[in-house]
């Protein structure tokens, strides 16, 4: 590896595949990323493992390096935060579940979704939205952003989540997610390490003030948060940064990519800096993954 000063890798931690809410195979997403131009990529599927290992079997032809990941449903004092843990063992007990509560929670949510959606007059069924999930084992919003793309209703996931399924939209239906200083402490079990995912974007800059992110810094035990996100403009960013420093977080970046599915989030959009990256990684060995 180059040295610090020279190290002009370029990294994208946080991106989505079709085991989550992505449009790509996981396989799929690591050739992506080559063709991006990227050196390393995190794939954080929404509560689940389950693309890891296609993901690292991939990683070697297509010349990516591939940093395990997973994005956490998180809440603090009920508004949804999102936490992103690399490096973790992928059978630690607690922390898998934690993760299998959520999902069973996402599948528990959908036929009353439907029933909205339905009352509403764009009838879904259960079985669409199974079938748009295929195979993922992490059903969420965007699955049914898709059936009704495909049904006509909707032109775009976006339309779909601005007039019906976004946390306030008329067809939003709460799932289990998991106390967030909880979480960080399962990825800390489990010989990971914590970063939180977009901190100041819809809806959690209330909630995760500075205060409140110095406290799980040194309470918890953070270790870093995610400063250049398509989520963050330019203001937010820079003084998400500057907190980074004064709080000793590591300061990340990533595309958040969903494949088709989300507009405005193209591979390697925002990078992380390879310094943050070697600490991560110092940090994941130190805990043993
Ligand atoms: P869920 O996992 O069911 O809570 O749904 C949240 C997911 O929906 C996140 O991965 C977001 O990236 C995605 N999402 C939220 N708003 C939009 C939007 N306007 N367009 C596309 N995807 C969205
Ligand atoms: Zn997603
Ligand atoms: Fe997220
Ligand atoms: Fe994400």
């Amino acid at each position: 590896m180059r040295g610090t000063g020279t190290d002009l890798r370029r990294i994208d931690l946080h991106t989505h595949s079709a085991v989550s809410d992505g449009t790509d195979t996981p396989a799929a997403l690591v050739a992506a990323a080559a063709r991006a131009g990227l050196d390393v990529v995190g794939l954080t599927d929404h509560d689940t493992f389950d693309g890891i290992d296609e993901a690292l079997a991939a990683a070697v032809p297509a010349g990516v390096q591939v940093i395990p990941g997973v994005e956490i449903s998180t809440q603090l004092e009920g508004r949804s935060v999102h936490l992103l843990g690399y490096g973790c063992n992928r059978h630690d007990a607690p922390l898998l579940a934690e993760l299998e509560r959520i999902r069973r929670s996402r599948d528990e949510r959908v036929p009353r979704m439907c029933e909205l959606l339905t009352r509403l007059g764009v009838p879904i069924t259960v079985e669409e939205v199974l079938a748009q999930a295929g195979e993922a084992p992490s059903v969420g919003r965007p699955h049914f952003a898709d059936v009704m793309v495909a049904k006509g209703y909707v032109a775009s996931r976006d339309e779909a989540f601005r007039r019906f399924l976004a946390d306030d939209g008329p067809a939003f239906v709460a799932r289990y997610a998991t106390p967030l200083r909880q979480a960080i402490g399962l990825v800390h079990g489990a010989g990971g390490v914590a970063v939180l995912a977009h901190p100041w974007g819809r809806g959690s800059r209330d909630t995760l003030s500075p205060v409140v992110l110095a406290g799980l810094a040194r309470e918890q035990g953070l270790d870093g948060i995610e400063v250049w996100h398509q989520d963050h403009d330019d203001a937010t960013r820079r003084l998400l940064h500057q907190l980074a420093l004064d709080l000793a977080l590591l300061p990340t970046g990533s595309s958040d990519y969903h494949g088709t599915g989300k507009v405005g989030h193209p591979l390697g959009v925002n990078l992380t800096p390879p310094a943050s990256l070697a600490e991560l990684e110092r940090r994941m060995a130190r805990r043993g993954r």
